[in-house]
Formats: C-alpha cells, sequence, structure tokens
C-alpha cells in the first residue's frame, strides 16, 4: 500500500481543497514569543493552564516548554462542533476540571477563538468556583467571528473567518496531528 504523506502542500479532503496559512517554523517562533511573555507575566503566581481539549493538545505541550516559571496543569473538554464546520451554538462539558482553582490565578489555553462562546462558556463555569484571576491565550483568533465581548489577553495570530485545520484543529476529529495550519481555500 502507498504511504500517505500527510505534511504537504496542498491537502485535498472530499472536493474540499486545504492550502497551507502557517508553517511549523512560523508557530515555532510565535509560542516561543507567549510563553516567555507569560513567564514575565507571572513569575511567582504558580498559575494553572487550563487546556481545553481536545484541539488545545498540541498548542498546550509546546507552550509550556517555553514556560520557565513553576505552573500547574489541568484540561477541561467540550463539545460544540460536532462534526461540523461550523459551531453549532450549544457547549456542553465532556470532562470537567480536577483542579481547585478558587483563590488560583487561571490562564485558559484554546487552540482557536471563533464566535467566543466556548471561552465565554469556561468563563461562567470558572467564576463559579472564584479563581484570584483568569486569563486567556489562544493560537488564533477570528477577529471577525466574534459574537461576545470577550478579551483574549495573548493571541498568537489573528486569522480570517476562514476554516482551518491541523496542529491540534480537526476536519471530523481526523488531521489534527499536521504540524502546520491549512485553510479551506474558498
Ligand atoms: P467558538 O466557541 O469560539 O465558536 O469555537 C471554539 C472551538 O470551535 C475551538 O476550540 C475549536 O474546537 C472549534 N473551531 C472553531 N473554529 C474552527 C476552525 O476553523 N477549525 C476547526 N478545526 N475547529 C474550529
Amino acid at each position: 500500500m502507498e504511504k500517505e504523506n500527510l505534511n504537504r502542500d496542498i491537502i485535498q479532503i472530499g472536493n474540499e481543497k486545504f492550502v497551507p496559512m502557517l508553517n511549523e517554523e512560523k508557530i515555532k517562533t510565535r509560542i516561543k514569543e507567549l510563553g516567555e511573555q507569560i513567564s514575565n507575566d507571572y513569575m511567582n503566581k504558580l498559575p494553572i493552564f487550563i487546556g481545553v481539549l481536545n484541539g488545545s493538545f498540541m498548542f498546550m505541550s509546546d507552550l509550556l516548554k517555553h514556560v520557565n516559571i513553576h505552573c500547574e496543569i489541568d484540561f477541561i473538554k467540550l463539545s460544540s462542533y460536532g462534526d461540523a464546520k461550523i459551531s453549532s451554538g450549544n457547549v456542553r462539558t465532556l470532562k470537567e476540571l480536577n483542579a481547585d482553582i478558587s483563590e488560583r490565578h487561571i490562564i485558559i489555553v484554546e487552540d482557536i477563538v471563533d464566535t467566543g462562546l466556548s471561552i465565554n462558556y469556561i468563563t461562567e463555569i470558572l467564576n463559579y468556583h472564584k479563581p484570584a484571576s483568569v486569563k486567556y491565550v489562544s493560537l488564533l483568533v477570528k477577529p471577525a467571528s466574534l459574537k461576545f465581548d470577550i478579551k483574549i489577553d495573548y493571541i498568537g495570530f489573528e486569522i480570517p473567518n476562514q476554516f482551518v485545520i491541523g496542529y491540534g484543529l480537526d476536519y471530523a476529529q481526523k488531521y489534527r496531528n499536521l504540524t502546520s495550519i491549512y485553510a479551506l481555500s474558498e
């Protein structure tokens, strides 16, 4: 059987074509900057990084390699998209937090903020537990899609309102393991 190399120039899925948007080198460089900035801002604060599964797993891992202060980690899992390319508008918690976050400095780690619905939902859950502070880091933000009044404190890249895959982001659960980010070509 012929081997399929996933990391290539153009990715064809059925009759949809995905083209490169951000390569591995660009992503790495920006994540290093974010890690250093967060390390400076949270010196002596022992923050808890909370990754939003599944999409943030790769970003969370690479980001934490550049965080050079003491910190803890936890994960929360939400479901809003299912296998669709457009948000259903409903969010459910599929895995709750394990950490006790009361009086703690929290940094939510997202792969992408699209409408802001997920971030809005997480904020409500977190505020109930009375953390000392909550900030957000997202590798990607689609400013034109935002429907909620939310502030993302640390942004990797602002991107146009296009569906993207790779580097943790899926297409019907696949393609998360691509090392670069690809956008659906119009
Ligand atoms: P929001 O709640 O901000 O509308 O969407 C956040 C979640 O939707 C992300 O964590 C991600 O799982 C999913 N999502 C939003 N935009 C995209 C996209 O362009 N590609 C993929 N694969 N997932 C997306």
